[in-house]
């Protein structure tokens, strides 16, 4: 019979086995419940993808799941500790891969390319919460053509990734986000599920990106979007975010001139002491696109 990977004293025997401990500095705290590990691998991609991309197998728990339902499943975990205690939990896995090496440091395009030669790919973390922010920005900014990230993070992350804007939560990543596809908060996941159980509970989020992104082209005569400028202008929003959107602009764009920016802030049909933290990611494209019409001038 295979072993249960989610019984405590199981996972407390084979790390004691392989000579290994609980890990604080890689965000090591593993799913003890059956249910949430087969939710995640069922909702991960809405079963689209033939292969998932996952970050941080741990004990293989997760991993399990997803290469029960999926053709092929590509870890990638950072504990040179963990590697065989997983050769030996994912045996008979033959549809799973695992390699040693840190996310934040890896060629994704080039790592990823053969298995895009065999259908879509997704990604699907329980994510170590010091990077959560950090891999995000890495599996967005690849411009990998991901069909979903599903990633469980601490619930209160996952409120500022699907916060409306205006509200508090709302932020830089929130806006970004936006622009790369939409957000869906799947369910929560308190922090008695885990082993050792971490101070917060958590929640599962899954962003479906967009296969055109109907950003990339916008104005009037369909010029393309700079995206340089869209990020660098919620990112101008957001450090100021008390400020006025026009006075937090000017402190990011000392190069462009208040006026300017408040005459691009205008033509979106804003008003002038509008805060940044109530533009939409429709909002600030347009406005990031004024300015660069303005500023060029
Ligand atoms: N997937 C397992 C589960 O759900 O039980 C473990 C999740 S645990 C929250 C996070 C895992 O990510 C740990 O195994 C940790 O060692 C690994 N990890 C942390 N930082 C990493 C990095 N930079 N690259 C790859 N793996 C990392």
């Amino acid at each position: 019979m295979e072993l249960n990977l989610h019984d405590i004293k199981t996972i407390k025997n084979l790390m004691e086995m392989h000579g290994i401990t609980f890990r604080k500095e890689f965000g090591q705290n593993f799913l003890t419940n059956s249910f949430v590990t087969e939710d995640i691998a069922d909702y991960c991609c809405d079963g689209r993808s033939k292969t998932i991309f996952e970050i941080g197998p741990g004990i293989g728990t997760l991993t399990r799941e997803l290469a029960k339902r999926y053709e092929n499943v590509l870890s990638v975990e950072i504990d040179r500790g963990l590697i065989p205690l997983l050769k030996y939990t994912l045996h008979g896995y033959d549809n799973s891969v695992v390699i040693n090496a840190d996310v934040m440091k890896l060629d994704l395009n080039e790592l990823l390319a053969p298995y895009f030669e065999k259908g879509g790919i997704s990604v699907c973390a329980n994510l170590p919460y010091y990077i959560t922010t950090p891999v995000l920005m890495l599996l967005l900014e690849s411009g990998i053509k991901f069909d979903y990230i599903t990633v469980m993070v601490q619930a209160e992350v996952a409120d500022r990734l699907c916060a409306k804007a205006g509200s508090s939560q709302y932020g830089s990543i929130t806006a970004v986000l936006g622009y790369y596809g939409t957000v869906e908060r799947l369910f929560e996941v308190p922090a008695n599920n885990f082993i050792p159980a971490p101070k917060v509970d958590s929640a599962v989020v899954r962003i479906k990106l967009f296969k055109d992104n109907p950003y990339a082209r916008v104005g009037e005569d369909g010029h393309k979007l700079n995206e340089k400028m869209l990020f660098r202008t919620i990112k101008a929003a957001f450090e100021q975010r008390r400020k006025t959107l026009v006075n937090a602009l000017s402190t990011g764009f000392p190069e462009i001139g208040k006026d300017k920016l408040l005459e691009a802030i205008l033509a979106c049909g804003h008003r002038a002491d509008i805060r940044g933290e109530r533009l939409s990611t429709e909002q600030f494209v347009e406005l990031s696109d004024r300015i660069c019409t303005i500023s060029e001038k």
